[in-house]
């Protein structure tokens, strides 16, 4: 359309005032040659260059030069008309230059007629100078436009109405079953495949929709889960919350020394409750990406050293001896507080499961591109089978007197915590020997995938 406006409406217009440059500028440069050695020839090039007549006259109108008509004897200022009025009219004019758009009959089209009065050096007038050009090519070059315009219509036209039919056929099929699975996704079918056909972007959008289903799906998966465990995990503390709350009322109420000793586990198994439904939350927030890390620098070396002077003061008199390895100053970057989760963790499991000698070993190794820490104990190890499930949620050896109050969910927070910063972590066990947990905070961790 953009096109089509411009051909025929501006077109014409257009032309019209590049013509008038044209012809000015010829004017000027008729005026600077004239006079000059062999100036008739040069004018006769000019006009024949510039598809123009020319002629100059003395104020007396007596020709001075004319060029041979290039208009085909048509011309207005070599043919049929007086040109004394457009002297006239050049003469009055303010500025010495005069246009005027003339209708020649002869030619049945419009012609540009331009005069200027010629000066000598001292400003008086010496003659006159009259061009005279046609503006008919345009019609015809606007003619052969259209026709051109036309075809060039016709075919895009055709073509359009094919490749558009092509390109809708094979995006709107696609997008049509998207749809209809988008649908089932919403209505809880987590298990539909988006297929998007041949063009890449339908094929991006049904990856797109892929990823989003395999989210959800885990994310539901891990709702359905939490769910599950949590009933599961209430039940044994609520029921022995009940059975004891039951056995003060009926029985011990008022034998006060196993009244204490009831209100006593009623009061450890709302603890670890309590500390359940804080490690189920933290685990869910963890594991559905809701956390973010909130990273600062520090040195590892004193936090660790930190963390042990808290454990001696609690657990030195029960007899735990925890010996701390520690490295020279190191500056680390990552989540100091889940970090610190992390070796709380770790050392919580080994005060449970080391041996009789109730040692445990704390570590820091300083590396080249991070820090190491390990923490052992000797107690009677982890089975080369349950390595690999050691770090999944509630797998849980079997019960054992335990020194800290554990959920089962210790480890899947550890491995949370670590995934998320990119951390490499492990587990080395020989049975009966002991076990040593180890992760590495890494200088520059690569980056993660969102
Ligand atoms: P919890 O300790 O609360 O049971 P965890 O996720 O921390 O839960 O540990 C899961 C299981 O892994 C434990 O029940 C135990 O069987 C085993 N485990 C963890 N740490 C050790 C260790 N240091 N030595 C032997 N077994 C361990």
């Amino acid at each position: 359309m953009l096109i089509w406006l411009f051909f025929i409406v501006f077109l014409q217009k257009f032309y019209t005032v590049m013509k008038i440059e044209t012809v000015k500028k010829s004017a000027h440069q008729i005026m600077s040659v004239y006079g000059s050695d062999n100036y008739e020839q040069r004018l006769d090039t000019i006009a024949l260059d510039n598809e123009i007549c020319i002629k100059i006259v003395d104020k007396y109108n007596r020709i001075i030069f004319s060029d041979d008509d290039n208009m085909g004897g048509s011309c207005l200022i070599h043919g049929f008309s007086d040109i004394s009025q457009y002297i006239h009219l050049i003469h009055e004019s303010p500025d010495g230059n005069v246009y005027y758009k003339i209708y020649n009959a002869k030619i049945c089209s419009d012609t540009l007629l331009w005069g200027s009065v010629l000066k000598d050096e001292s400003g008086n007038i010496t003659g006159y100078l009259l061009i005279n050009s046609t503006l008919e090519p345009v019609n015809s070059t606007v003619d052969t436009l259209k026709a051109l315009l036309i075809a060039i219509t016709a075919v895009l036209l055709i073509a359009g109405i094919f490749i558009a039919f092509i390109i809708s056929d094979g995006i709107l099929g696609p997008l049509e079953k998207i749809t209809q699975n988008a649908d089932k996704l919403a209505k809880g079918q987590y298990d539909v495949k988006f297929d998007g056909g041949v063009y890449s972007e339908t094929t991006m959008l049904a990856n797109t929709l892929n990823y989003a289903a395999g989210e959800i799906s885990k994310i539901d998966t891990i709702q359905r889960d939490l769910i599950a465990n949590v009933s599961h995990d209430l039940r044994t503390p609520l029921t022995m919350v009940k059975a004891y709350a039951e056995m003060i009322r009926d029985l011990s109420g008022d034998n006060p020394a196993k009244r204490n000793e009831h209100l006593g586990i009623i009061i450890e198994e709302t603890d670890r409750l309590a500390l359940l439904v804080s490690d189920m939350l933290d685990l869910s927030k963890l594991e559905s990406g809701g956390q973010k890390l909130n990273i600062s620098e520090f040195d590892i070396s004193e936090t660790l050293s930190d963390i042990i002077a808290r454990y001696k003061g609690i657990y030195e008199e029960k007899g735990y001896i925890i010996n701390f390895e520690p490295d020279s100053e190191r500056f680390v970057k990552c989540d100091i507080v889940k970090i610190e989760q992390v070796i709380y963790n770790l050392i919580n499991n080994a005060i449970n499961y080391t041996g009789d000698d109730k040692n445990i070993f704390v570590k820091q190794i300083n590396q080249s591109d991070g820090v190491t820490i390990e923490i052992r104990d000797t107690g009677k190890g982890i089975a080369e089978e349950d390595l690999k499930i050691i770090f999944d949620k509630y797998y849980r050896a079997e019960k054992t007197k335990r020194e800290t109050v554990g959920t089962g969910l210790g480890l899947s927070i550890v491995k949370a915590i670590l995934k998320k910063h990119n951390f490499p972590y492990g587990v080395k066990s020989v049975v009966n020997e002991g076990s040593v947990f180890w992760f590495k905070i890494v200088s520059a961790p690569p980056d993660k995938k969102v």
